[in-house]
């Protein structure tokens, strides 16, 4: 079975997979698949450079500073970089699923990602779990997180402008869906037993 895990930013998909991961389910991080895709592949990093310039990499390291700064400023040039490198993600699980399938997989593997829709990854899924949050708490929990990391430019006209990029990534998914609520009330413990119970 192929579990995904959504929400927005901020909402604490990461931290409950975490717990996931702690458990010992098997955790399929969609971001970090991307980052290793976006460093291995060549023709990954010939067709970015193509889209953002050559400054895209720096001593053959992706530039997330600069590449950052161009997607912030032109959402147009977030939305090809998305289109770009999403196919390549969806094939990668595709394959993972196909492998599954064929050897009967019976364990769960939850896969982590803020669009589903986008990439048409909700396709691969048989379930998707949404974690919600009100959006004020997502908010500060955004800038505690990042405001002694490298994201410490996460500012809150940027936090909104990304949520407001993400809004209708939640609704109209190709699997059924679990909603949970990440708002403190419940310990994250007893959020993932609400999950497991519920598939
Ligand atoms: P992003 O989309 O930015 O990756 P996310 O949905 O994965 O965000 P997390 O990184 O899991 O969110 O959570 C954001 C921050 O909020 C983290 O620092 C996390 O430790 C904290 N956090 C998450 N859930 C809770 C909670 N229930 N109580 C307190 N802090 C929380």
């Amino acid at each position: 079975m192929i579990i995904g895990i959504t929400g927005g930013i901020g909402s604490g998909k990461s931290t409950i997979a975490k717990e996931l991961a702690y458990r010992g389910f098997g955790i399929y991080n969609c971001d970090k698949r991307a980052k290793e895709i976006i460093a291995e592949e060549s023709i990954v990093q010939f067709r970015i450079k193509r889209l953002l310039g050559k400054k895209a990499y720096k001593d053959n390291h992706y530039n997330i500073p600069y590449v950052s700064k161009r997607v912030f400023a032109e959402p147009e040039l977030l939305q090809a970089l998305n289109e770009l490198i999403h196919p390549w993600v969806y094939k990668d699980l595709q394959d993972i699923k196909i492998f599954r399938d064929s050897r009967g997989a019976t364990d769960k593997l939850f896969v982590e990602s803020a669009v589903f829709k986008e990439s048409g990854l909700d396709k691969l899924c048989d379930k998707i779990v949404i974690v919600d949050a009100p959006v004020e708490t997502r908010i500060r929990r955004v800038l505690d997180r990042d405001y002694y990391g490298k994201n410490s430019a996460l500012n809150i006209e940027r936090i909104r402008a990304r949520m407001n990029a993400q809004k209708d990534s939640l609704t109209d998914l190709h699997c059924p869906t679990i909603r949970v609520t990440n708002d403190g009330s419940l310990e994250i413990k007893d959020i993932v037993d609400q999950i497991l119970s519920q598939l």
